[in-house]
């Protein structure tokens, strides 16, 4: 089933999610389906799961889009192990609809992950990928892109989701 995006002012996205213990049953596997199924609804490359509302240590990536299913990317319980170097680039969120800025990441991520089946395996990405592994990393953690930016900046898109809220224009 395809979820709706949980939207910025949701608590849910502020929190830390729990880590996963029970690996390989039917429904995790049936999460991790309609994870990649809503992401691909609303066209992202990325979502973890507090984004559907579920506050659990989970997010799936595929830079393809649906295009290449060797690029999906199943992360269970992912810490950042190593990084090196700078980026600088544009950054939107699902659950920051029409927002985008510019954000430093490291260039270069080693994430060590959980799969399916409760396995352990290591994954560098560069560029793009390693922006998705920080971004949604910080979601697992209760962290949007926009602790990223300056304070200034952050309290322009609160005030702009503010009213976007009022008009009854944020989410449902
Ligand atoms: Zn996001």
């Amino acid at each position: 089933m395809t979820y709706s995006i949980v939207l910025y002012g949701e608590p849910v996205l502020e929190k830390k999610a729990e880590a996963i213990k029970e690996f390989d049953t039917p429904e995790l596997h049936q999460l991790i389906d309609d994870m990649f199924e809503s992401c691909y609804a609303a066209k992202g490359v990325g979502l973890a799961a507090p984004q559907i509302g579920i506050p659990k240590r989970i997010a799936v990536i595929d830079l393809s889009v649906a295009e290449d299913p060797q690029q999906k990317i199943v992360l269970i319980n992912p810490e950042i192990i190593h990084k090196e170097g700078t980026q600088a680039g544009e950054e939107g969120c699902l659950s920051l609809p029409g927002f985008r800025e510019q954000v430093r990441r490291p260039k270069r991520v080693t994430v060590r992950a959980q799969n399916l089946k409760g396995e352990t395996f290591e994954l560098t990405g560069e560029d793009l990928l390693a922006r998705a592994f920080n971004h949604e990393i910080d979601h697992l953690n209760g962290r949007l892109y926009i602790t990223h930016v300056s304070a200034l900046k952050r309290d322009l898109i609160r005030r702009k989701v503010r009213k976007l809220a009022k008009a009854g224009e944020w989410g449902g």
